[in-house]
């Protein structure tokens, strides 16, 4: 062997002495969108940009928002619109644009909302200099949990979501083992920080609260409701273990 300085030979032996592990299980390999935000390559995607095939309205009739220049734009009316894609504990991407609504205030300001297995909404609302109660605001689930801070954009321009959400769960006797859990990232800020989500609906048995669910965009419509156009543009998620 050719003259190694100590601190050499000694880091050289200790290296030839390591375990190979050839047969340790090496995480999944997922090759990430092109960008940041883009679908990566397990991802399921809900629009891309070109039509609504895989949305449909509670009834089950082919969705009414329309499609234009990569962007699905929904108007008040139009309906709720569901994926036809089901999760039960999901990694979500979405990006919205409220139209701007100056004469309008709080609630009635640039809202929709993206609900969680159809269940749990967490808030899409312009929330850009727009006060309204907290639980309300965009990056809330709803009624239970204010976001964090207010990470708004101003109307008009784009804003992201990106979720992690776990599916409550149920034993077989239909009983309540586990609450769901939600974190949102709202424009890349933490806005809700792995929060329980208190389940405010009948149980297992009469909700199916433990199955999965679609992801469902709102219309805030009711008598008297505002006109709002709401803009969505690339949708995706990612089932993760629950
Ligand atoms: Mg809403």
């Amino acid at each position: 062997m050719a003259y190694m300085r100590p601190a050499i030979l000694l880091f050289a032996l200790a290296m030839a002495a390591a375990p190979q592990k050839p047969e340790e299980p090496q995480p999944r390999v997922v090759t990430p969108g092109a960008a940041c935000g883009q679908p990566p390559a397990d991802a399921i995607v809900l629009f891309d940009g070109k039509d609504l095939s895989h949305w449909v309205t509670a009834g089950g009739q082919p969705a009414r928002c329309t499609v234009a220049d990569g962007v699905m734009t929904c108007r008040t009316g139009s309906g709720d619109i569901y994926s036809k894609e089901t999760f039960r504990s999901a990694q979500i991407h979405l990006e919205f644009s409220p139209s701007r609504m100056s004469d309008q205030h709080g609630q009635a300001r640039g809202n929709s909302g993206v609900y969680l297995q159809g269940r749990y909404e967490i808030q899409i609302l312009d929330s850009y200099q727009n006060p309204t109660y907290a639980v309300g605001s965009c990056g809330a689930l709803y009624g239970q949990a204010a976001p964090l801070v207010n990470a708004s954009r101003p109307p008009g321009e784009w804003q992201t979501y990106d979720i992690v959400f776990h599916g409550p769960q149920c034993d077989a006797a239909g009983n309540l083992v586990r609450h769901g859990s939600v974190t949102v990232l709202h424009n890349g800020v933490l806005v809700q920080d792995h929060v329980e989500i208190k389940n405010t609906l009948r149980g297992c048995a009469a909700d199916h609260i433990g199955e999965p669910g679609p992801l469902m965009l709102q219309d805030h419509n009711y008598k008297g409701a505002p006109v709002t156009l709401m803009r969505f543009r690339n949708i995706w998620f990612r089932p993760i273990p629950d």
